[in-house]
């Protein structure tokens, strides 16, 4: 195959030039970083689960009315997206209280929140994603009111969706993020749903025995990230439950 051209390696993903303008190939690697990539590892598996799970929630969400960057998966790690232009915050949407907030607010992991709560924080590894109100978000002119409204609708249905697909498989969604680009269409410009949608960015805990199966694994050493992630995959059938071929990923490049 000939060579692509790189257009940005993140630390989970890498994306490349799509075959067809306004497209690109977003590939899932394998590597897993926390607490701003002082913490990192190569989990073998992770980036084909997450390729997986990522198409079957944008699949999803699509089905539901919600725009994403999503076109097709095109193999084990890769995926055709849209090309968007990415603005510059995490959109958090947190049904219980745990990770930040919880230690911010000193509240119990897993109490439950009086309604879902949407939050924002600024992309920037440097300053370690600081939360930003939304006036910060005007004044810096990183995205409009109009916009802001626009997200917050998306990803509250983001989060009825996704907490809906998970109760039906005995996981609770306590929180997740996203991120949101811009899509040009002529003059026009929509919000889309980008980046990925995975354990990754979301804490998932089983609805009965409280077992996290999310990057929670890997931040705080509780076992092993791909086993977690294969059992999101399974109660979703997502993945054939005799994922040998998961495990031991075809590399492409
Ligand atoms: P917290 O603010 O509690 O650390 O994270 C809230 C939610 O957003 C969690 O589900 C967490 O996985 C996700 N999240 C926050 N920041 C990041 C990030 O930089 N990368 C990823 N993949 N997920 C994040």
């Amino acid at each position: 195959m000939a060579r692509r051209k790189k257009i940005y390696e993140g630390k989970a993903k890498v994306l490349y030039e799509g075959p067809e303008p306004g497209t690109l190939v977003q590939y899932f690697k394998d590597d897993a970083t926390a607490f701003n990539a002082e913490k990192r590892d190569v989990i073998e598996g992770k980036g084909v689960l997450n390729n997986r799970l990522s198409e079957f929630f944008m699949t999803g969400l699509s089905g539901i009315g919600v725009p994403t960057h999503f076109i097709k998966r095109l193999n084990m790690r890769e995926q055709l997206i849209r090309a968007v232009e990415i603005i510059p915050l995490e959109v958090i949407v947190r049904n219980y209280a745990a990770g930040s907030m919880a230690k911010r607010l000193g509240l119990d992991e897993g109490l439950e929140l009086p309604r879902p709560i949407v939050e924002f924080s600024y992309k920037d590894d440097a300053l370690g994603d600081p939360l930003v109100p939304e006036e910060y978000i005007i004044a810096f002119g990183w995205a409009s009111q109009q916009d802001l409204d626009d997200m917050i609708a998306l990803a509250l249905r983001v989060n009825d969706f996704m907490s809906g697909v998970m109760y039906g498989v005995g996981i609770k969604l306590i929180d997740f993020k996203i991120e949101i680009g811009r899509l040009y269409e002529g003059d026009f410009q929509r919000l889309v749903i980008a980046d990925e949608i995975s354990p990754d960015s979301c804490r998932l805990w089983d609805m009965e025995t409280g077992e996290k199966l999310d990057k929670d694994v890997f931040r705080r050493d509780l076992g092993n990230l791909t086993d977690a992630y294969t059992e999101v995959a399974r109660r979703l059938g997502v993945m054939p439950q005799n994922a040998t071929q998961m495990v031991k990923p075809t590399l492409i490049n």
